[in-house]
């Protein structure tokens, strides 16, 4: 056996870490990892919120911690320019046109991108592009159930290679 490595003790950058998590908002769940695996991430590459991966470092495996995150370090502040009005003779026919309905929209370079209707009126239509959660206050319960070492492949790429993403 060559170069065997020390499993890592604690979150570091370029360690995969292995995550349960809760998010609320406002007092609610809105996100879990509870009933599916927890996620995998590699530390110190921007691959999760930056208020989140900063509260990670030297967190051990099975240790507990309640992150709260404000929305400058979380999904952003709620951005005005990014809520338009759009002619409703943009939209294809066959869509829903109701307040609370999201849908992909396209730009002119091709990019897939999420808004959520939140007025319909006689001509146009309203969209917002923020993120749902901009603006909000993040309070995330989480556990760190799991820690290895990166590997040279995917600390090179600045992400985890797993079954479902390898490259
Ligand atoms: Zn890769």
């Amino acid at each position: 056996m060559e170069n065997e490595q020390i499993p890592p003790q604690s979150v570091a950058d370029d360690v995969v870490v292995s995550l349960d998590y809760t998010l609320r908002v406002d007092g609610e769940v809105v996100d879990s990892s509870e009933d599916g695996a927890p996620i995998e991430f590699l530390q110190g590459y921007g691959n999760i919120i930056p208020g989140l991966e900063n509260a990670l470092y030297d967190m051990r495996i099975n240790e507990k911690k309640q992150v709260v995150i404000s929305p400058e370090d979380g999904y952003g502040e709620v951005d005005p320019d990014a809520v338009i009005e759009i002619s409703k003779e943009e939209f294809p026919p066959d869509i829903t046109l109701q307040p609370g309905v999201t849908l992909q929209v396209q730009d002119n370079e091709g990019n897939v991108m999420l808004a959520q209707i939140t007025d319909v009126g006689d001509e146009t239509v309203t969209l917002d592009f923020n993120h749902p959660l901009a603006g909000k206050e993040l309070h995330f319960n989480v556990t760190v159930v799991g820690l290895r070492a990166a590997n040279d492949e995917e600390i090179a790429h600045g992400h985890v290679h797993n079954s479902e993403h390898s490259h």
